[in-house]
């Protein structure tokens, strides 16, 4: 190539490059593309219920297209009206940043395309009574809110590779488009067939936030995975995983199946503890099932230890997950239209905006009606007993008829402050 070609070529090519990282190209408008960003995004949901492969590790079969993580008749039916439940999801389809209840029917609720026909069948021990009432059951049930998290993750990092792979080849044709244009009267360069940019730009970093978002936690639920299969396989190996199970005397019009985590600091050194959470209720009872892992053990055993130390507190730890931990959890309808449309809003917006964590309480009472009976017998309780109520017991008792009592149900409503708040939450959890 002559010298003053060379010199023609890369002041294009420099040119090229300015209008990528200005975000000029047609493609980078940011208000345009991200509608399509977003229908491309709606388009690829029906991966969430193809046939892949099995999830458990080393099964190279494929997977029936859906597998529950809850189980359908023996769980999911107790809380459904009509053969329906809520559930909490985002609103993709709208430009203000919300939460909405969807209703869905049992048979799809909690689905994921999880296992191959013959690894169904290690769940049938409990798929039909739904008794979690040894630690085997429990693991199993927790290992199927595992594959579910994973496969989920998966699917949606999948998803964005097609994305960010189609918005790259649109700058791509761009930049070509431009190239073209720039160098077109000169005709020793008619002949240049494609171009193709490296570069980051806006949508290129949120996808990238978006996939470290949801890989971030994968590792964790393989060591989880690895865990509750060799305890199941009874592999000798060194038991790491800590387990509780509770059965408690009430019912409560949810089932959840998810998991949280907790950065925290121990020896200074920045940890992150991982717990998976499972509530089944039953006619008139609750199964609560709770899995860490051991290299987090100081934290998890205390949090097990005070949350299950009483009923009031087993119903702050339910509360506070479902809206700082997970959202992968299920209403009776008629329980949810039982809420005064404020309380339903308040506890919508704050699933998508907390910014507390699982452990923190939540200052808002959202079974009442459990909430009062318990009170009542803690009350009985305290009233039949020798000792006189100690100030301890009291004050805690006044805190739970606070919380009832509160409609404090502030929330802001400017769409560009919620739209940083989300933001940043997604850059946070980088
Ligand atoms: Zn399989």
């Amino acid at each position: 190539m002559k010298d003053i070609d060379k010199k023609i070529i890369e002041l294009a090519l420099d040119t090229v490059i300015d209008k990528f990282t200005n975000q000029d190209f047609i493609t980078q408008d940011f208000a345009n593309y991200s509608k399509i960003l977003k229908n491309r995004y709606l388009q690829n949901q029906s991966l969430h219920i193809r046939k892949r492969k099995c999830s458990i590790i080393g099964c190279n079969e494929e997977s029936i297209k859906k597998s529950h993580s809850i189980p359908k008749s023996s769980i999911l039916k107790n809380i459904a009206l009509n053969g329906h439940v809520f559930k909490p999801e985002f609103n993709t389809r709208n430009d203000f940043p919300k939460n909405e209840m969807v209703e869905i029917g049992i048979n799809n609720a909690s689905v994921f395309p999880g296992y191959c026909i013959k690894h169904e069948n290690i769940f049938k021990s409990f798929e039909i009574d739904g008794k979690f009432d040894n630690a085997k059951k429990a693991l199993l049930q927790t290992y199927r809110t595992i594959c579910r998290e994973r496969t989920y993750r998966e699917i949606e990092l999948e998803i964005n590779d097609i994305i960010k792979n189609e918005y790259k080849q649109k700058i791509n044709e761009d930049a070509h488009n431009y190239l073209k244009d720039i160098l077109s009267k000169y005709p020793q360069f008619n002949d240049i067939e494609k171009v193709k940019i490296d570069g980051v730009d806006r949508v290129i970093n949120s996808l990238k936030y978006m996939n470290d978002y949801l890989a971030q936690p994968i590792e964790q639920f393989k060591i989880f995975e690895k865990n509750i299969l060799n305890w199941i396989l009874k592999l000798p190996f060194k038991n790491n995983l800590i387990v509780r199970v509770v059965n408690i005397d009430f019912h409560l019009p949810i089932s959840v199946c998810g998991f949280a985590n907790q950065t925290y600091i121990e020896k200074n050194k920045t940890k992150n503890a991982c717990i998976l959470i499972n509530v089944m209720p039953h006619q008139s009872t609750t199964d609560i099932i709770c899995v860490g892992l051991e290299q987090d053990r100081t934290l998890i055993e205390n949090y097990f230890d005070f949350s299950f130390s009483d009923p009031i507190n087993i119903l702050n730890m339910i509360e506070s997950f479902i809206i700082n931990g997970t959202d992968h959890w299920f209403i009776n309808p008629g329980y949810w239209n039982n809420f005064t449309s404020l309380k339903q809003e308040k506890i919508l917006y704050d699933i998508l905006f907390t910014e507390d964590s699982f452990i923190d309480e939540y200052k808002f009472s959202i079974f009442d009606d459990v909430r009062i009976k318990i009170i009542k017998i803690l009350t009985t309780n305290f009233n039949s007993r020798q000792d006189p109520i100690t100030p301890f017991e009291k004050e805690k008792l006044n805190r739970e008829i606070i919380k009832l009592k509160n409609t404090d149900y502030d929330m802001i409503k400017d769409i560009d402050v919620l739209i940083d708040k989300l933001n940043n939450m997604l850059y946070k959890k980088e």
